[in-house]
């Protein structure tokens, strides 16, 4: 099925629908085809112990989205709408949940500029989606610690760009680069930042953080360049819980080889919502490979994975209130 809800300006968002999943009928001058005025989220529903259905901090996927359509000059969703698409989508494709407690229901949440229009400015019209599609594990047999190539080529977002939104343009621009990681062995990209080429972003999906061998964890700090990701903000409260130490701030590849090398970084990982959290085994850069520690899934790593994904499951109490309950 697809929700969908139309906008215009002067009439605000109107005539929400759930109907059968069909082909979005589209004039060849639709904004959207020629500049890119696109956002989007991305969130899972899965299974509960008791048998019910749960969305992982959707309020965040809200908060981020509205934030994405400032950027794009689109206008915003009200949160409550946005938060009753996803639930009217679940409830009607529920069927399509994988069963089991490893499958989910991946949940897609879009908008775009649907106004005939081929002059350059922000668009009257938006159209606002919702679809839903089943996912396996991302992990068959076991989590597995990825490569990742950092590229010497490109960047994926510059200060005052639009690399802290969720727009469809990023990703395009960041194909080439994951084509480049695979050409170069690796699973996926890491993008240094734009301007001195030197400290570490971001994956191509993913946010990263690496762990000092006094146990502390750091992450780039948000500075408009990175995708907040709430798999991210979530183990830095998940991790100051616990009484660890938590600090944003720029890590360079630098500091990354040599902490490596020393002991000074016993462990790296990357973070998302399709896998949750991944040990980084290996970085390789045009300069040459090393490994984190021997390449394996820290301790550290392996004990936020746990914990996170327990919370996400209603296996392990709560205590933040992210577990939103849908059915
Ligand atoms: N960075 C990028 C570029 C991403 O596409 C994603 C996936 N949404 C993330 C980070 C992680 O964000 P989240 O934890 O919200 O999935």
């Amino acid at each position: 099925h697809m929700v969908t809800i139309r906008y215009a300006d002067g009439k605000g968002w109107y005539e929400p629908r759930v109907e059968a999943r069909a082909p979005i009928p589209m004039d060849p001058a639709s904004a959207v085809l020629h500049y890119a005025q696109e956002i989007f989220e991305g969130l899972k529903a899965y299974t509960l112990p008791d048998g019910g259905v749960a969305m992982f901090r959707p309020d965040a996927n809200a908060a981020r989205f509205t934030q994405s359509a400032q950027r794009m000059a689109m206008p915003s969703l009200p949160e409550e709408t946005f938060l009753q698409s996803l639930r009217e989508i679940i409830s009607i494709d529920r069927s399509w949940l994988p069963p089991g407690d490893e499958g989910s229901l991946y949940l897609r949440p879009f908008a775009y500029a649907s106004e005939v229009f081929l002059g350059v400015r922000p668009s009257m019209e938006y159209l606002y989606l919702v679809i839903a599609s089943p996912v396996g594990p991302y992990f068959s047999g076991g989590v597995k610690p990825v490569s990742v190539w950092v590229t010497p080529d490109y960047t994926r977002a510059a200060p005052g760009g639009t690399g802290a939104a969720k727009c469809g343009g990023n990703y395009a621009a960041g194909l080439s680069a994951q084509a480049e990681a695979i050409e170069n062995g690796c699973d996926q990209v890491v993008y240094l930042d734009a301007v001195e080429r030197k400290y570490i972003d971001e994956l191509g999906g993913m946010n990263v953080f690496v762990v000092l061998d006094d146990g502390t964890l750091v992450t780039p700090p948000l500075t408009g360049t990175i995708l907040p990701g709430i798999t991210r903000d979530s183990v830095i409260k998940l991790a100051e819980r616990a009484g660890r130490k938590v600090e944003e701030r720029a890590i360079s590849l630098e500091e990354l080889r040599t902490g490596a090398a020393s002991g000074a970084i016993r462990e790296a990982f990357a973070c998302g919502t399709a896998a949750v959290i991944t040990p980084i085994g290996t970085v390789k850069s045009a300069d040459g490979a090393f490994t984190i520690a021997d390449g394996g899934t820290g301790e550290i790593t392996d004990d936020l994975r746990k914990q996170l994904v327990d919370i996400q499951r209603g296996r392990a109490e709560d205590p933040f209130g992210w577990v939103h309950r849908v059915l």
